[in-house]
């Protein structure tokens, strides 16, 4: 039972846009075309991809979004565990400004910070979604491998990233103490075509991550290769 209006079930949709409260808090923003009528999923997607502004300077309804879900937990959380009451435009008022600041952030971060580069998060996304697979496969000893020596410094030292990247970076480490025995370890591209091949097939998709249920026929040939040592060029 949601514990702020008593009359619905608590589900994620409930909470954080249906109920009362957060509708009150979410009314007052620029919303988005079908917000209230999208079910969590494609509610979730369209307003986190959006690229709209809120009409602020400096503000993305997308950042916005994000900031009052984040909010709108905290207050729940709030009420449960320290029976507290933040009104509604309080916890605007609060993810209005965690959206501003993020942003400024994001702005001077990403043109003053070469090492959180497009690329440099991709790798870490990469890194964390197939720590996240060999988890849910039973995977206890795990080698890590990764052609990004500089990624794979900043994982054996366990330090090195700052900002943006960090979150994630903390959730890479998280997930690698959660297997009995782990390496990281550097390969070459070259040692690495199976993910490569992966990554030229991922182009071809347009958002997220797809898990094939069958192996793609050509990854068993550079599987094998693999298996049996066989050397490449470095071109
Ligand atoms: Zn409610």
């Amino acid at each position: 039972m949601c514990p702020r209006c008593e009359q619905d079930q608590e589900t994620p949709l409930h909470l954080l846009r249906d109920c009362y409260y957060s509708r009150l808090a979410w009314e007052s923003t620029p919303l988005q075309a079908n917000f209230f009528n999208l079910d969590l999923d494609g509610w979730l997607y369209q307003n986190v991809t959006s690229t709209s502004s809120t009409g602020k300077p400096l503000q993305l309804w997308s950042m916005l979004f994000l900031a009052l879900l984040w909010y709108i937990w905290k207050s729940r959380n709030a009420l449960i565990f320290e029976d507290k009451w933040l009104p509604p435009q309080i916890v605007l008022q609060q993810a209005t400004s965690l959206a501003m600041n993020t942003r400024l952030a994001l702005a001077t971060q990403i043109s003053s910070h070469p090492r959180v580069s497009r690329c440099f998060m991709a790798e870490l996304w990469g890194c964390r979604e197939g720590l996240r697979m060999a988890s849910d496969l039973g995977i206890i000893h795990l080698i890590l491998e990764m052609d990004s020596l500089l990624v794979v410094h900043m994982l054996q030292a366990k330090k090195g990233v700052e900002g943006l990247a960090w979150t994630l970076f903390s959730d890479i480490l998280h997930l690698l103490r959660t297997f009995s025995e782990y390496h990281v370890q550097h390969t070459f591209r070259e040692g690495n075509f199976a993910a490569d091949y992966m990554a030229a097939i991922g182009q071809n998709f347009s958002h997220g991550i797809t898990v094939f249920p069958e192996r793609p026929v050509k990854i068993d040939n550079i599987l094998n290769r693999d298996a049996l040592g066989t050397l490449f060029p470095r071109s």
